[in-house]
């Protein structure tokens, strides 16, 4: 398969409860993947030879009911990196050992650092737990088998320093920031509150601190200042940024900017070639790639800088 990544959806199941939180209001809110489909989707991969990267987020994995058959099958593909994103809460160094696999690399996303920040946006974590098992996971596995996110906001700001120092102290390397992304309908009643103004002395000046900080310790937090490329361009302007998503009934769409737009199931056996025939399409065609990208999810803001998810997709 030509592509570098593909995201899968095992479960949009959760142990959290996030204002935030649009995973709720998915049409498949609360379901998870079938035993038969787990299956037939690692044989899929095998059958199409695909040993690059796969990425599993959305819901909670760590609740998925089949996580440990998946991985168990998954890793025993040489060179193929799975990456995990949890929110940490069922995280820790009991997990069993080929959860540690050095081709897993677990992300971690904190919304805050210490327990205030979290009141009335993230219900049912202690992120105390949650730091605790992240260091003590660094230290049985060793850093490298995680990545932790700081999901950033006003609130959360004064923190900043503490979870970058936290990182530091344990030795983790691979450090993202990510501002906190408000949706119509959603969680755009939080945007007054924890909306960030990046131009604003106080979050200039902890920013700029926090970059000293970095460079003194030799550190690189990936998302600090916002990195998106310019407007005019998108993913065909960049290598291997196009990452097919499949979900829990095996239905696959194109990218992650255009998940309304369900291209088949992997149970078909033409979907890849259907797949390839709209990348081929839009990659020589700028002005149809212009129209495709036009109404990209990831990037599509209104003027109130408010996110506005595909109705057909989330009950809004
Ligand atoms: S941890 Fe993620 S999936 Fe779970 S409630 Fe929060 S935002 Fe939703
Ligand atoms: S719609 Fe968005 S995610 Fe999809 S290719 Fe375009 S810019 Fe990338």
């Amino acid at each position: 398969m030509f592509f570098d990544n593909i995201f899968i959806t095992l479960t949009y199941k959760c142990n959290c409860f996030c204002s935030k939180c649009f995973t709720r209001k998915h049409v498949n809110k609360n379901k998870e993947i079938t035993k038969e489909m787990l299956s037939y989707l690692t044989n899929w991969i095998n059958d199409h030879n695909f040993f690059k990267k796969i990425s599993i987020g959305t819901g909670e994995p760590l609740t998925c009911n089949y996580l440990s058959n998946f991985i168990d099958d998954i890793t025993k593909k040489p060179d193929l990196k799975l990456r995990i994103l949890t929110n940490g809460k069922l995280f820790s160094p009991n997990l069993p050992d080929y959860f540690f696999n050095k081709e897993i690399k677990w992300g971690v996303t904190l919304d805050g650092f210490d327990q205030k920040d979290l009141e009335g946006l993230q219900k049912n974590l202690n992120i105390d737990n949650v730091k605790n098992n992240i260091a003590l996971v660094a230290k049985k596995w060793g850093p490298d088998v995680l990545y932790l996110n700081y999901t950033l906001n006003k609130r959360n700001l004064g923190n900043l320093f503490n979870y970058v120092n936290f990182a530091n102290e344990n030795n983790i390397k691979d450090v993202y920031v990510t501002k906190i992304k408000f949706f119509k309908g959603i969680n755009d009643h939080l945007k007054e509150s924890l909306d960030v103004d990046y131009n604003c002395g106080n979050a200039r000046d902890s920013i700029s601190s926090i970059q000293d900080f970095c460079s003194l310790n030799n550190l690189k937090i990936k998302g600090l200042e916002e990195t998106r490329p310019p407007s005019s361009k998108t993913c065909f302007d960049y290598a291997n940024t196009i990452s097919p998503i499949i979900d829990i009934d095996g239905s696959i769409s194109f990218c992650q900017g255009r998940e309304d737009v369900v291209i088949g199931n992997i149970k078909e056996s033409d979907c890849i070639d259907k797949m390839m025939k709209i990348y081929s399409e839009l990659n020589k065609n700028r002005i149809a790639q212009q129209q495709w990208c036009s109404l990209c999810l990831m990037k599509s803001r209104d003027e109130e800088n408010i996110y506005h998810l595909p109705v057909s997709l989330y009950e809004i």
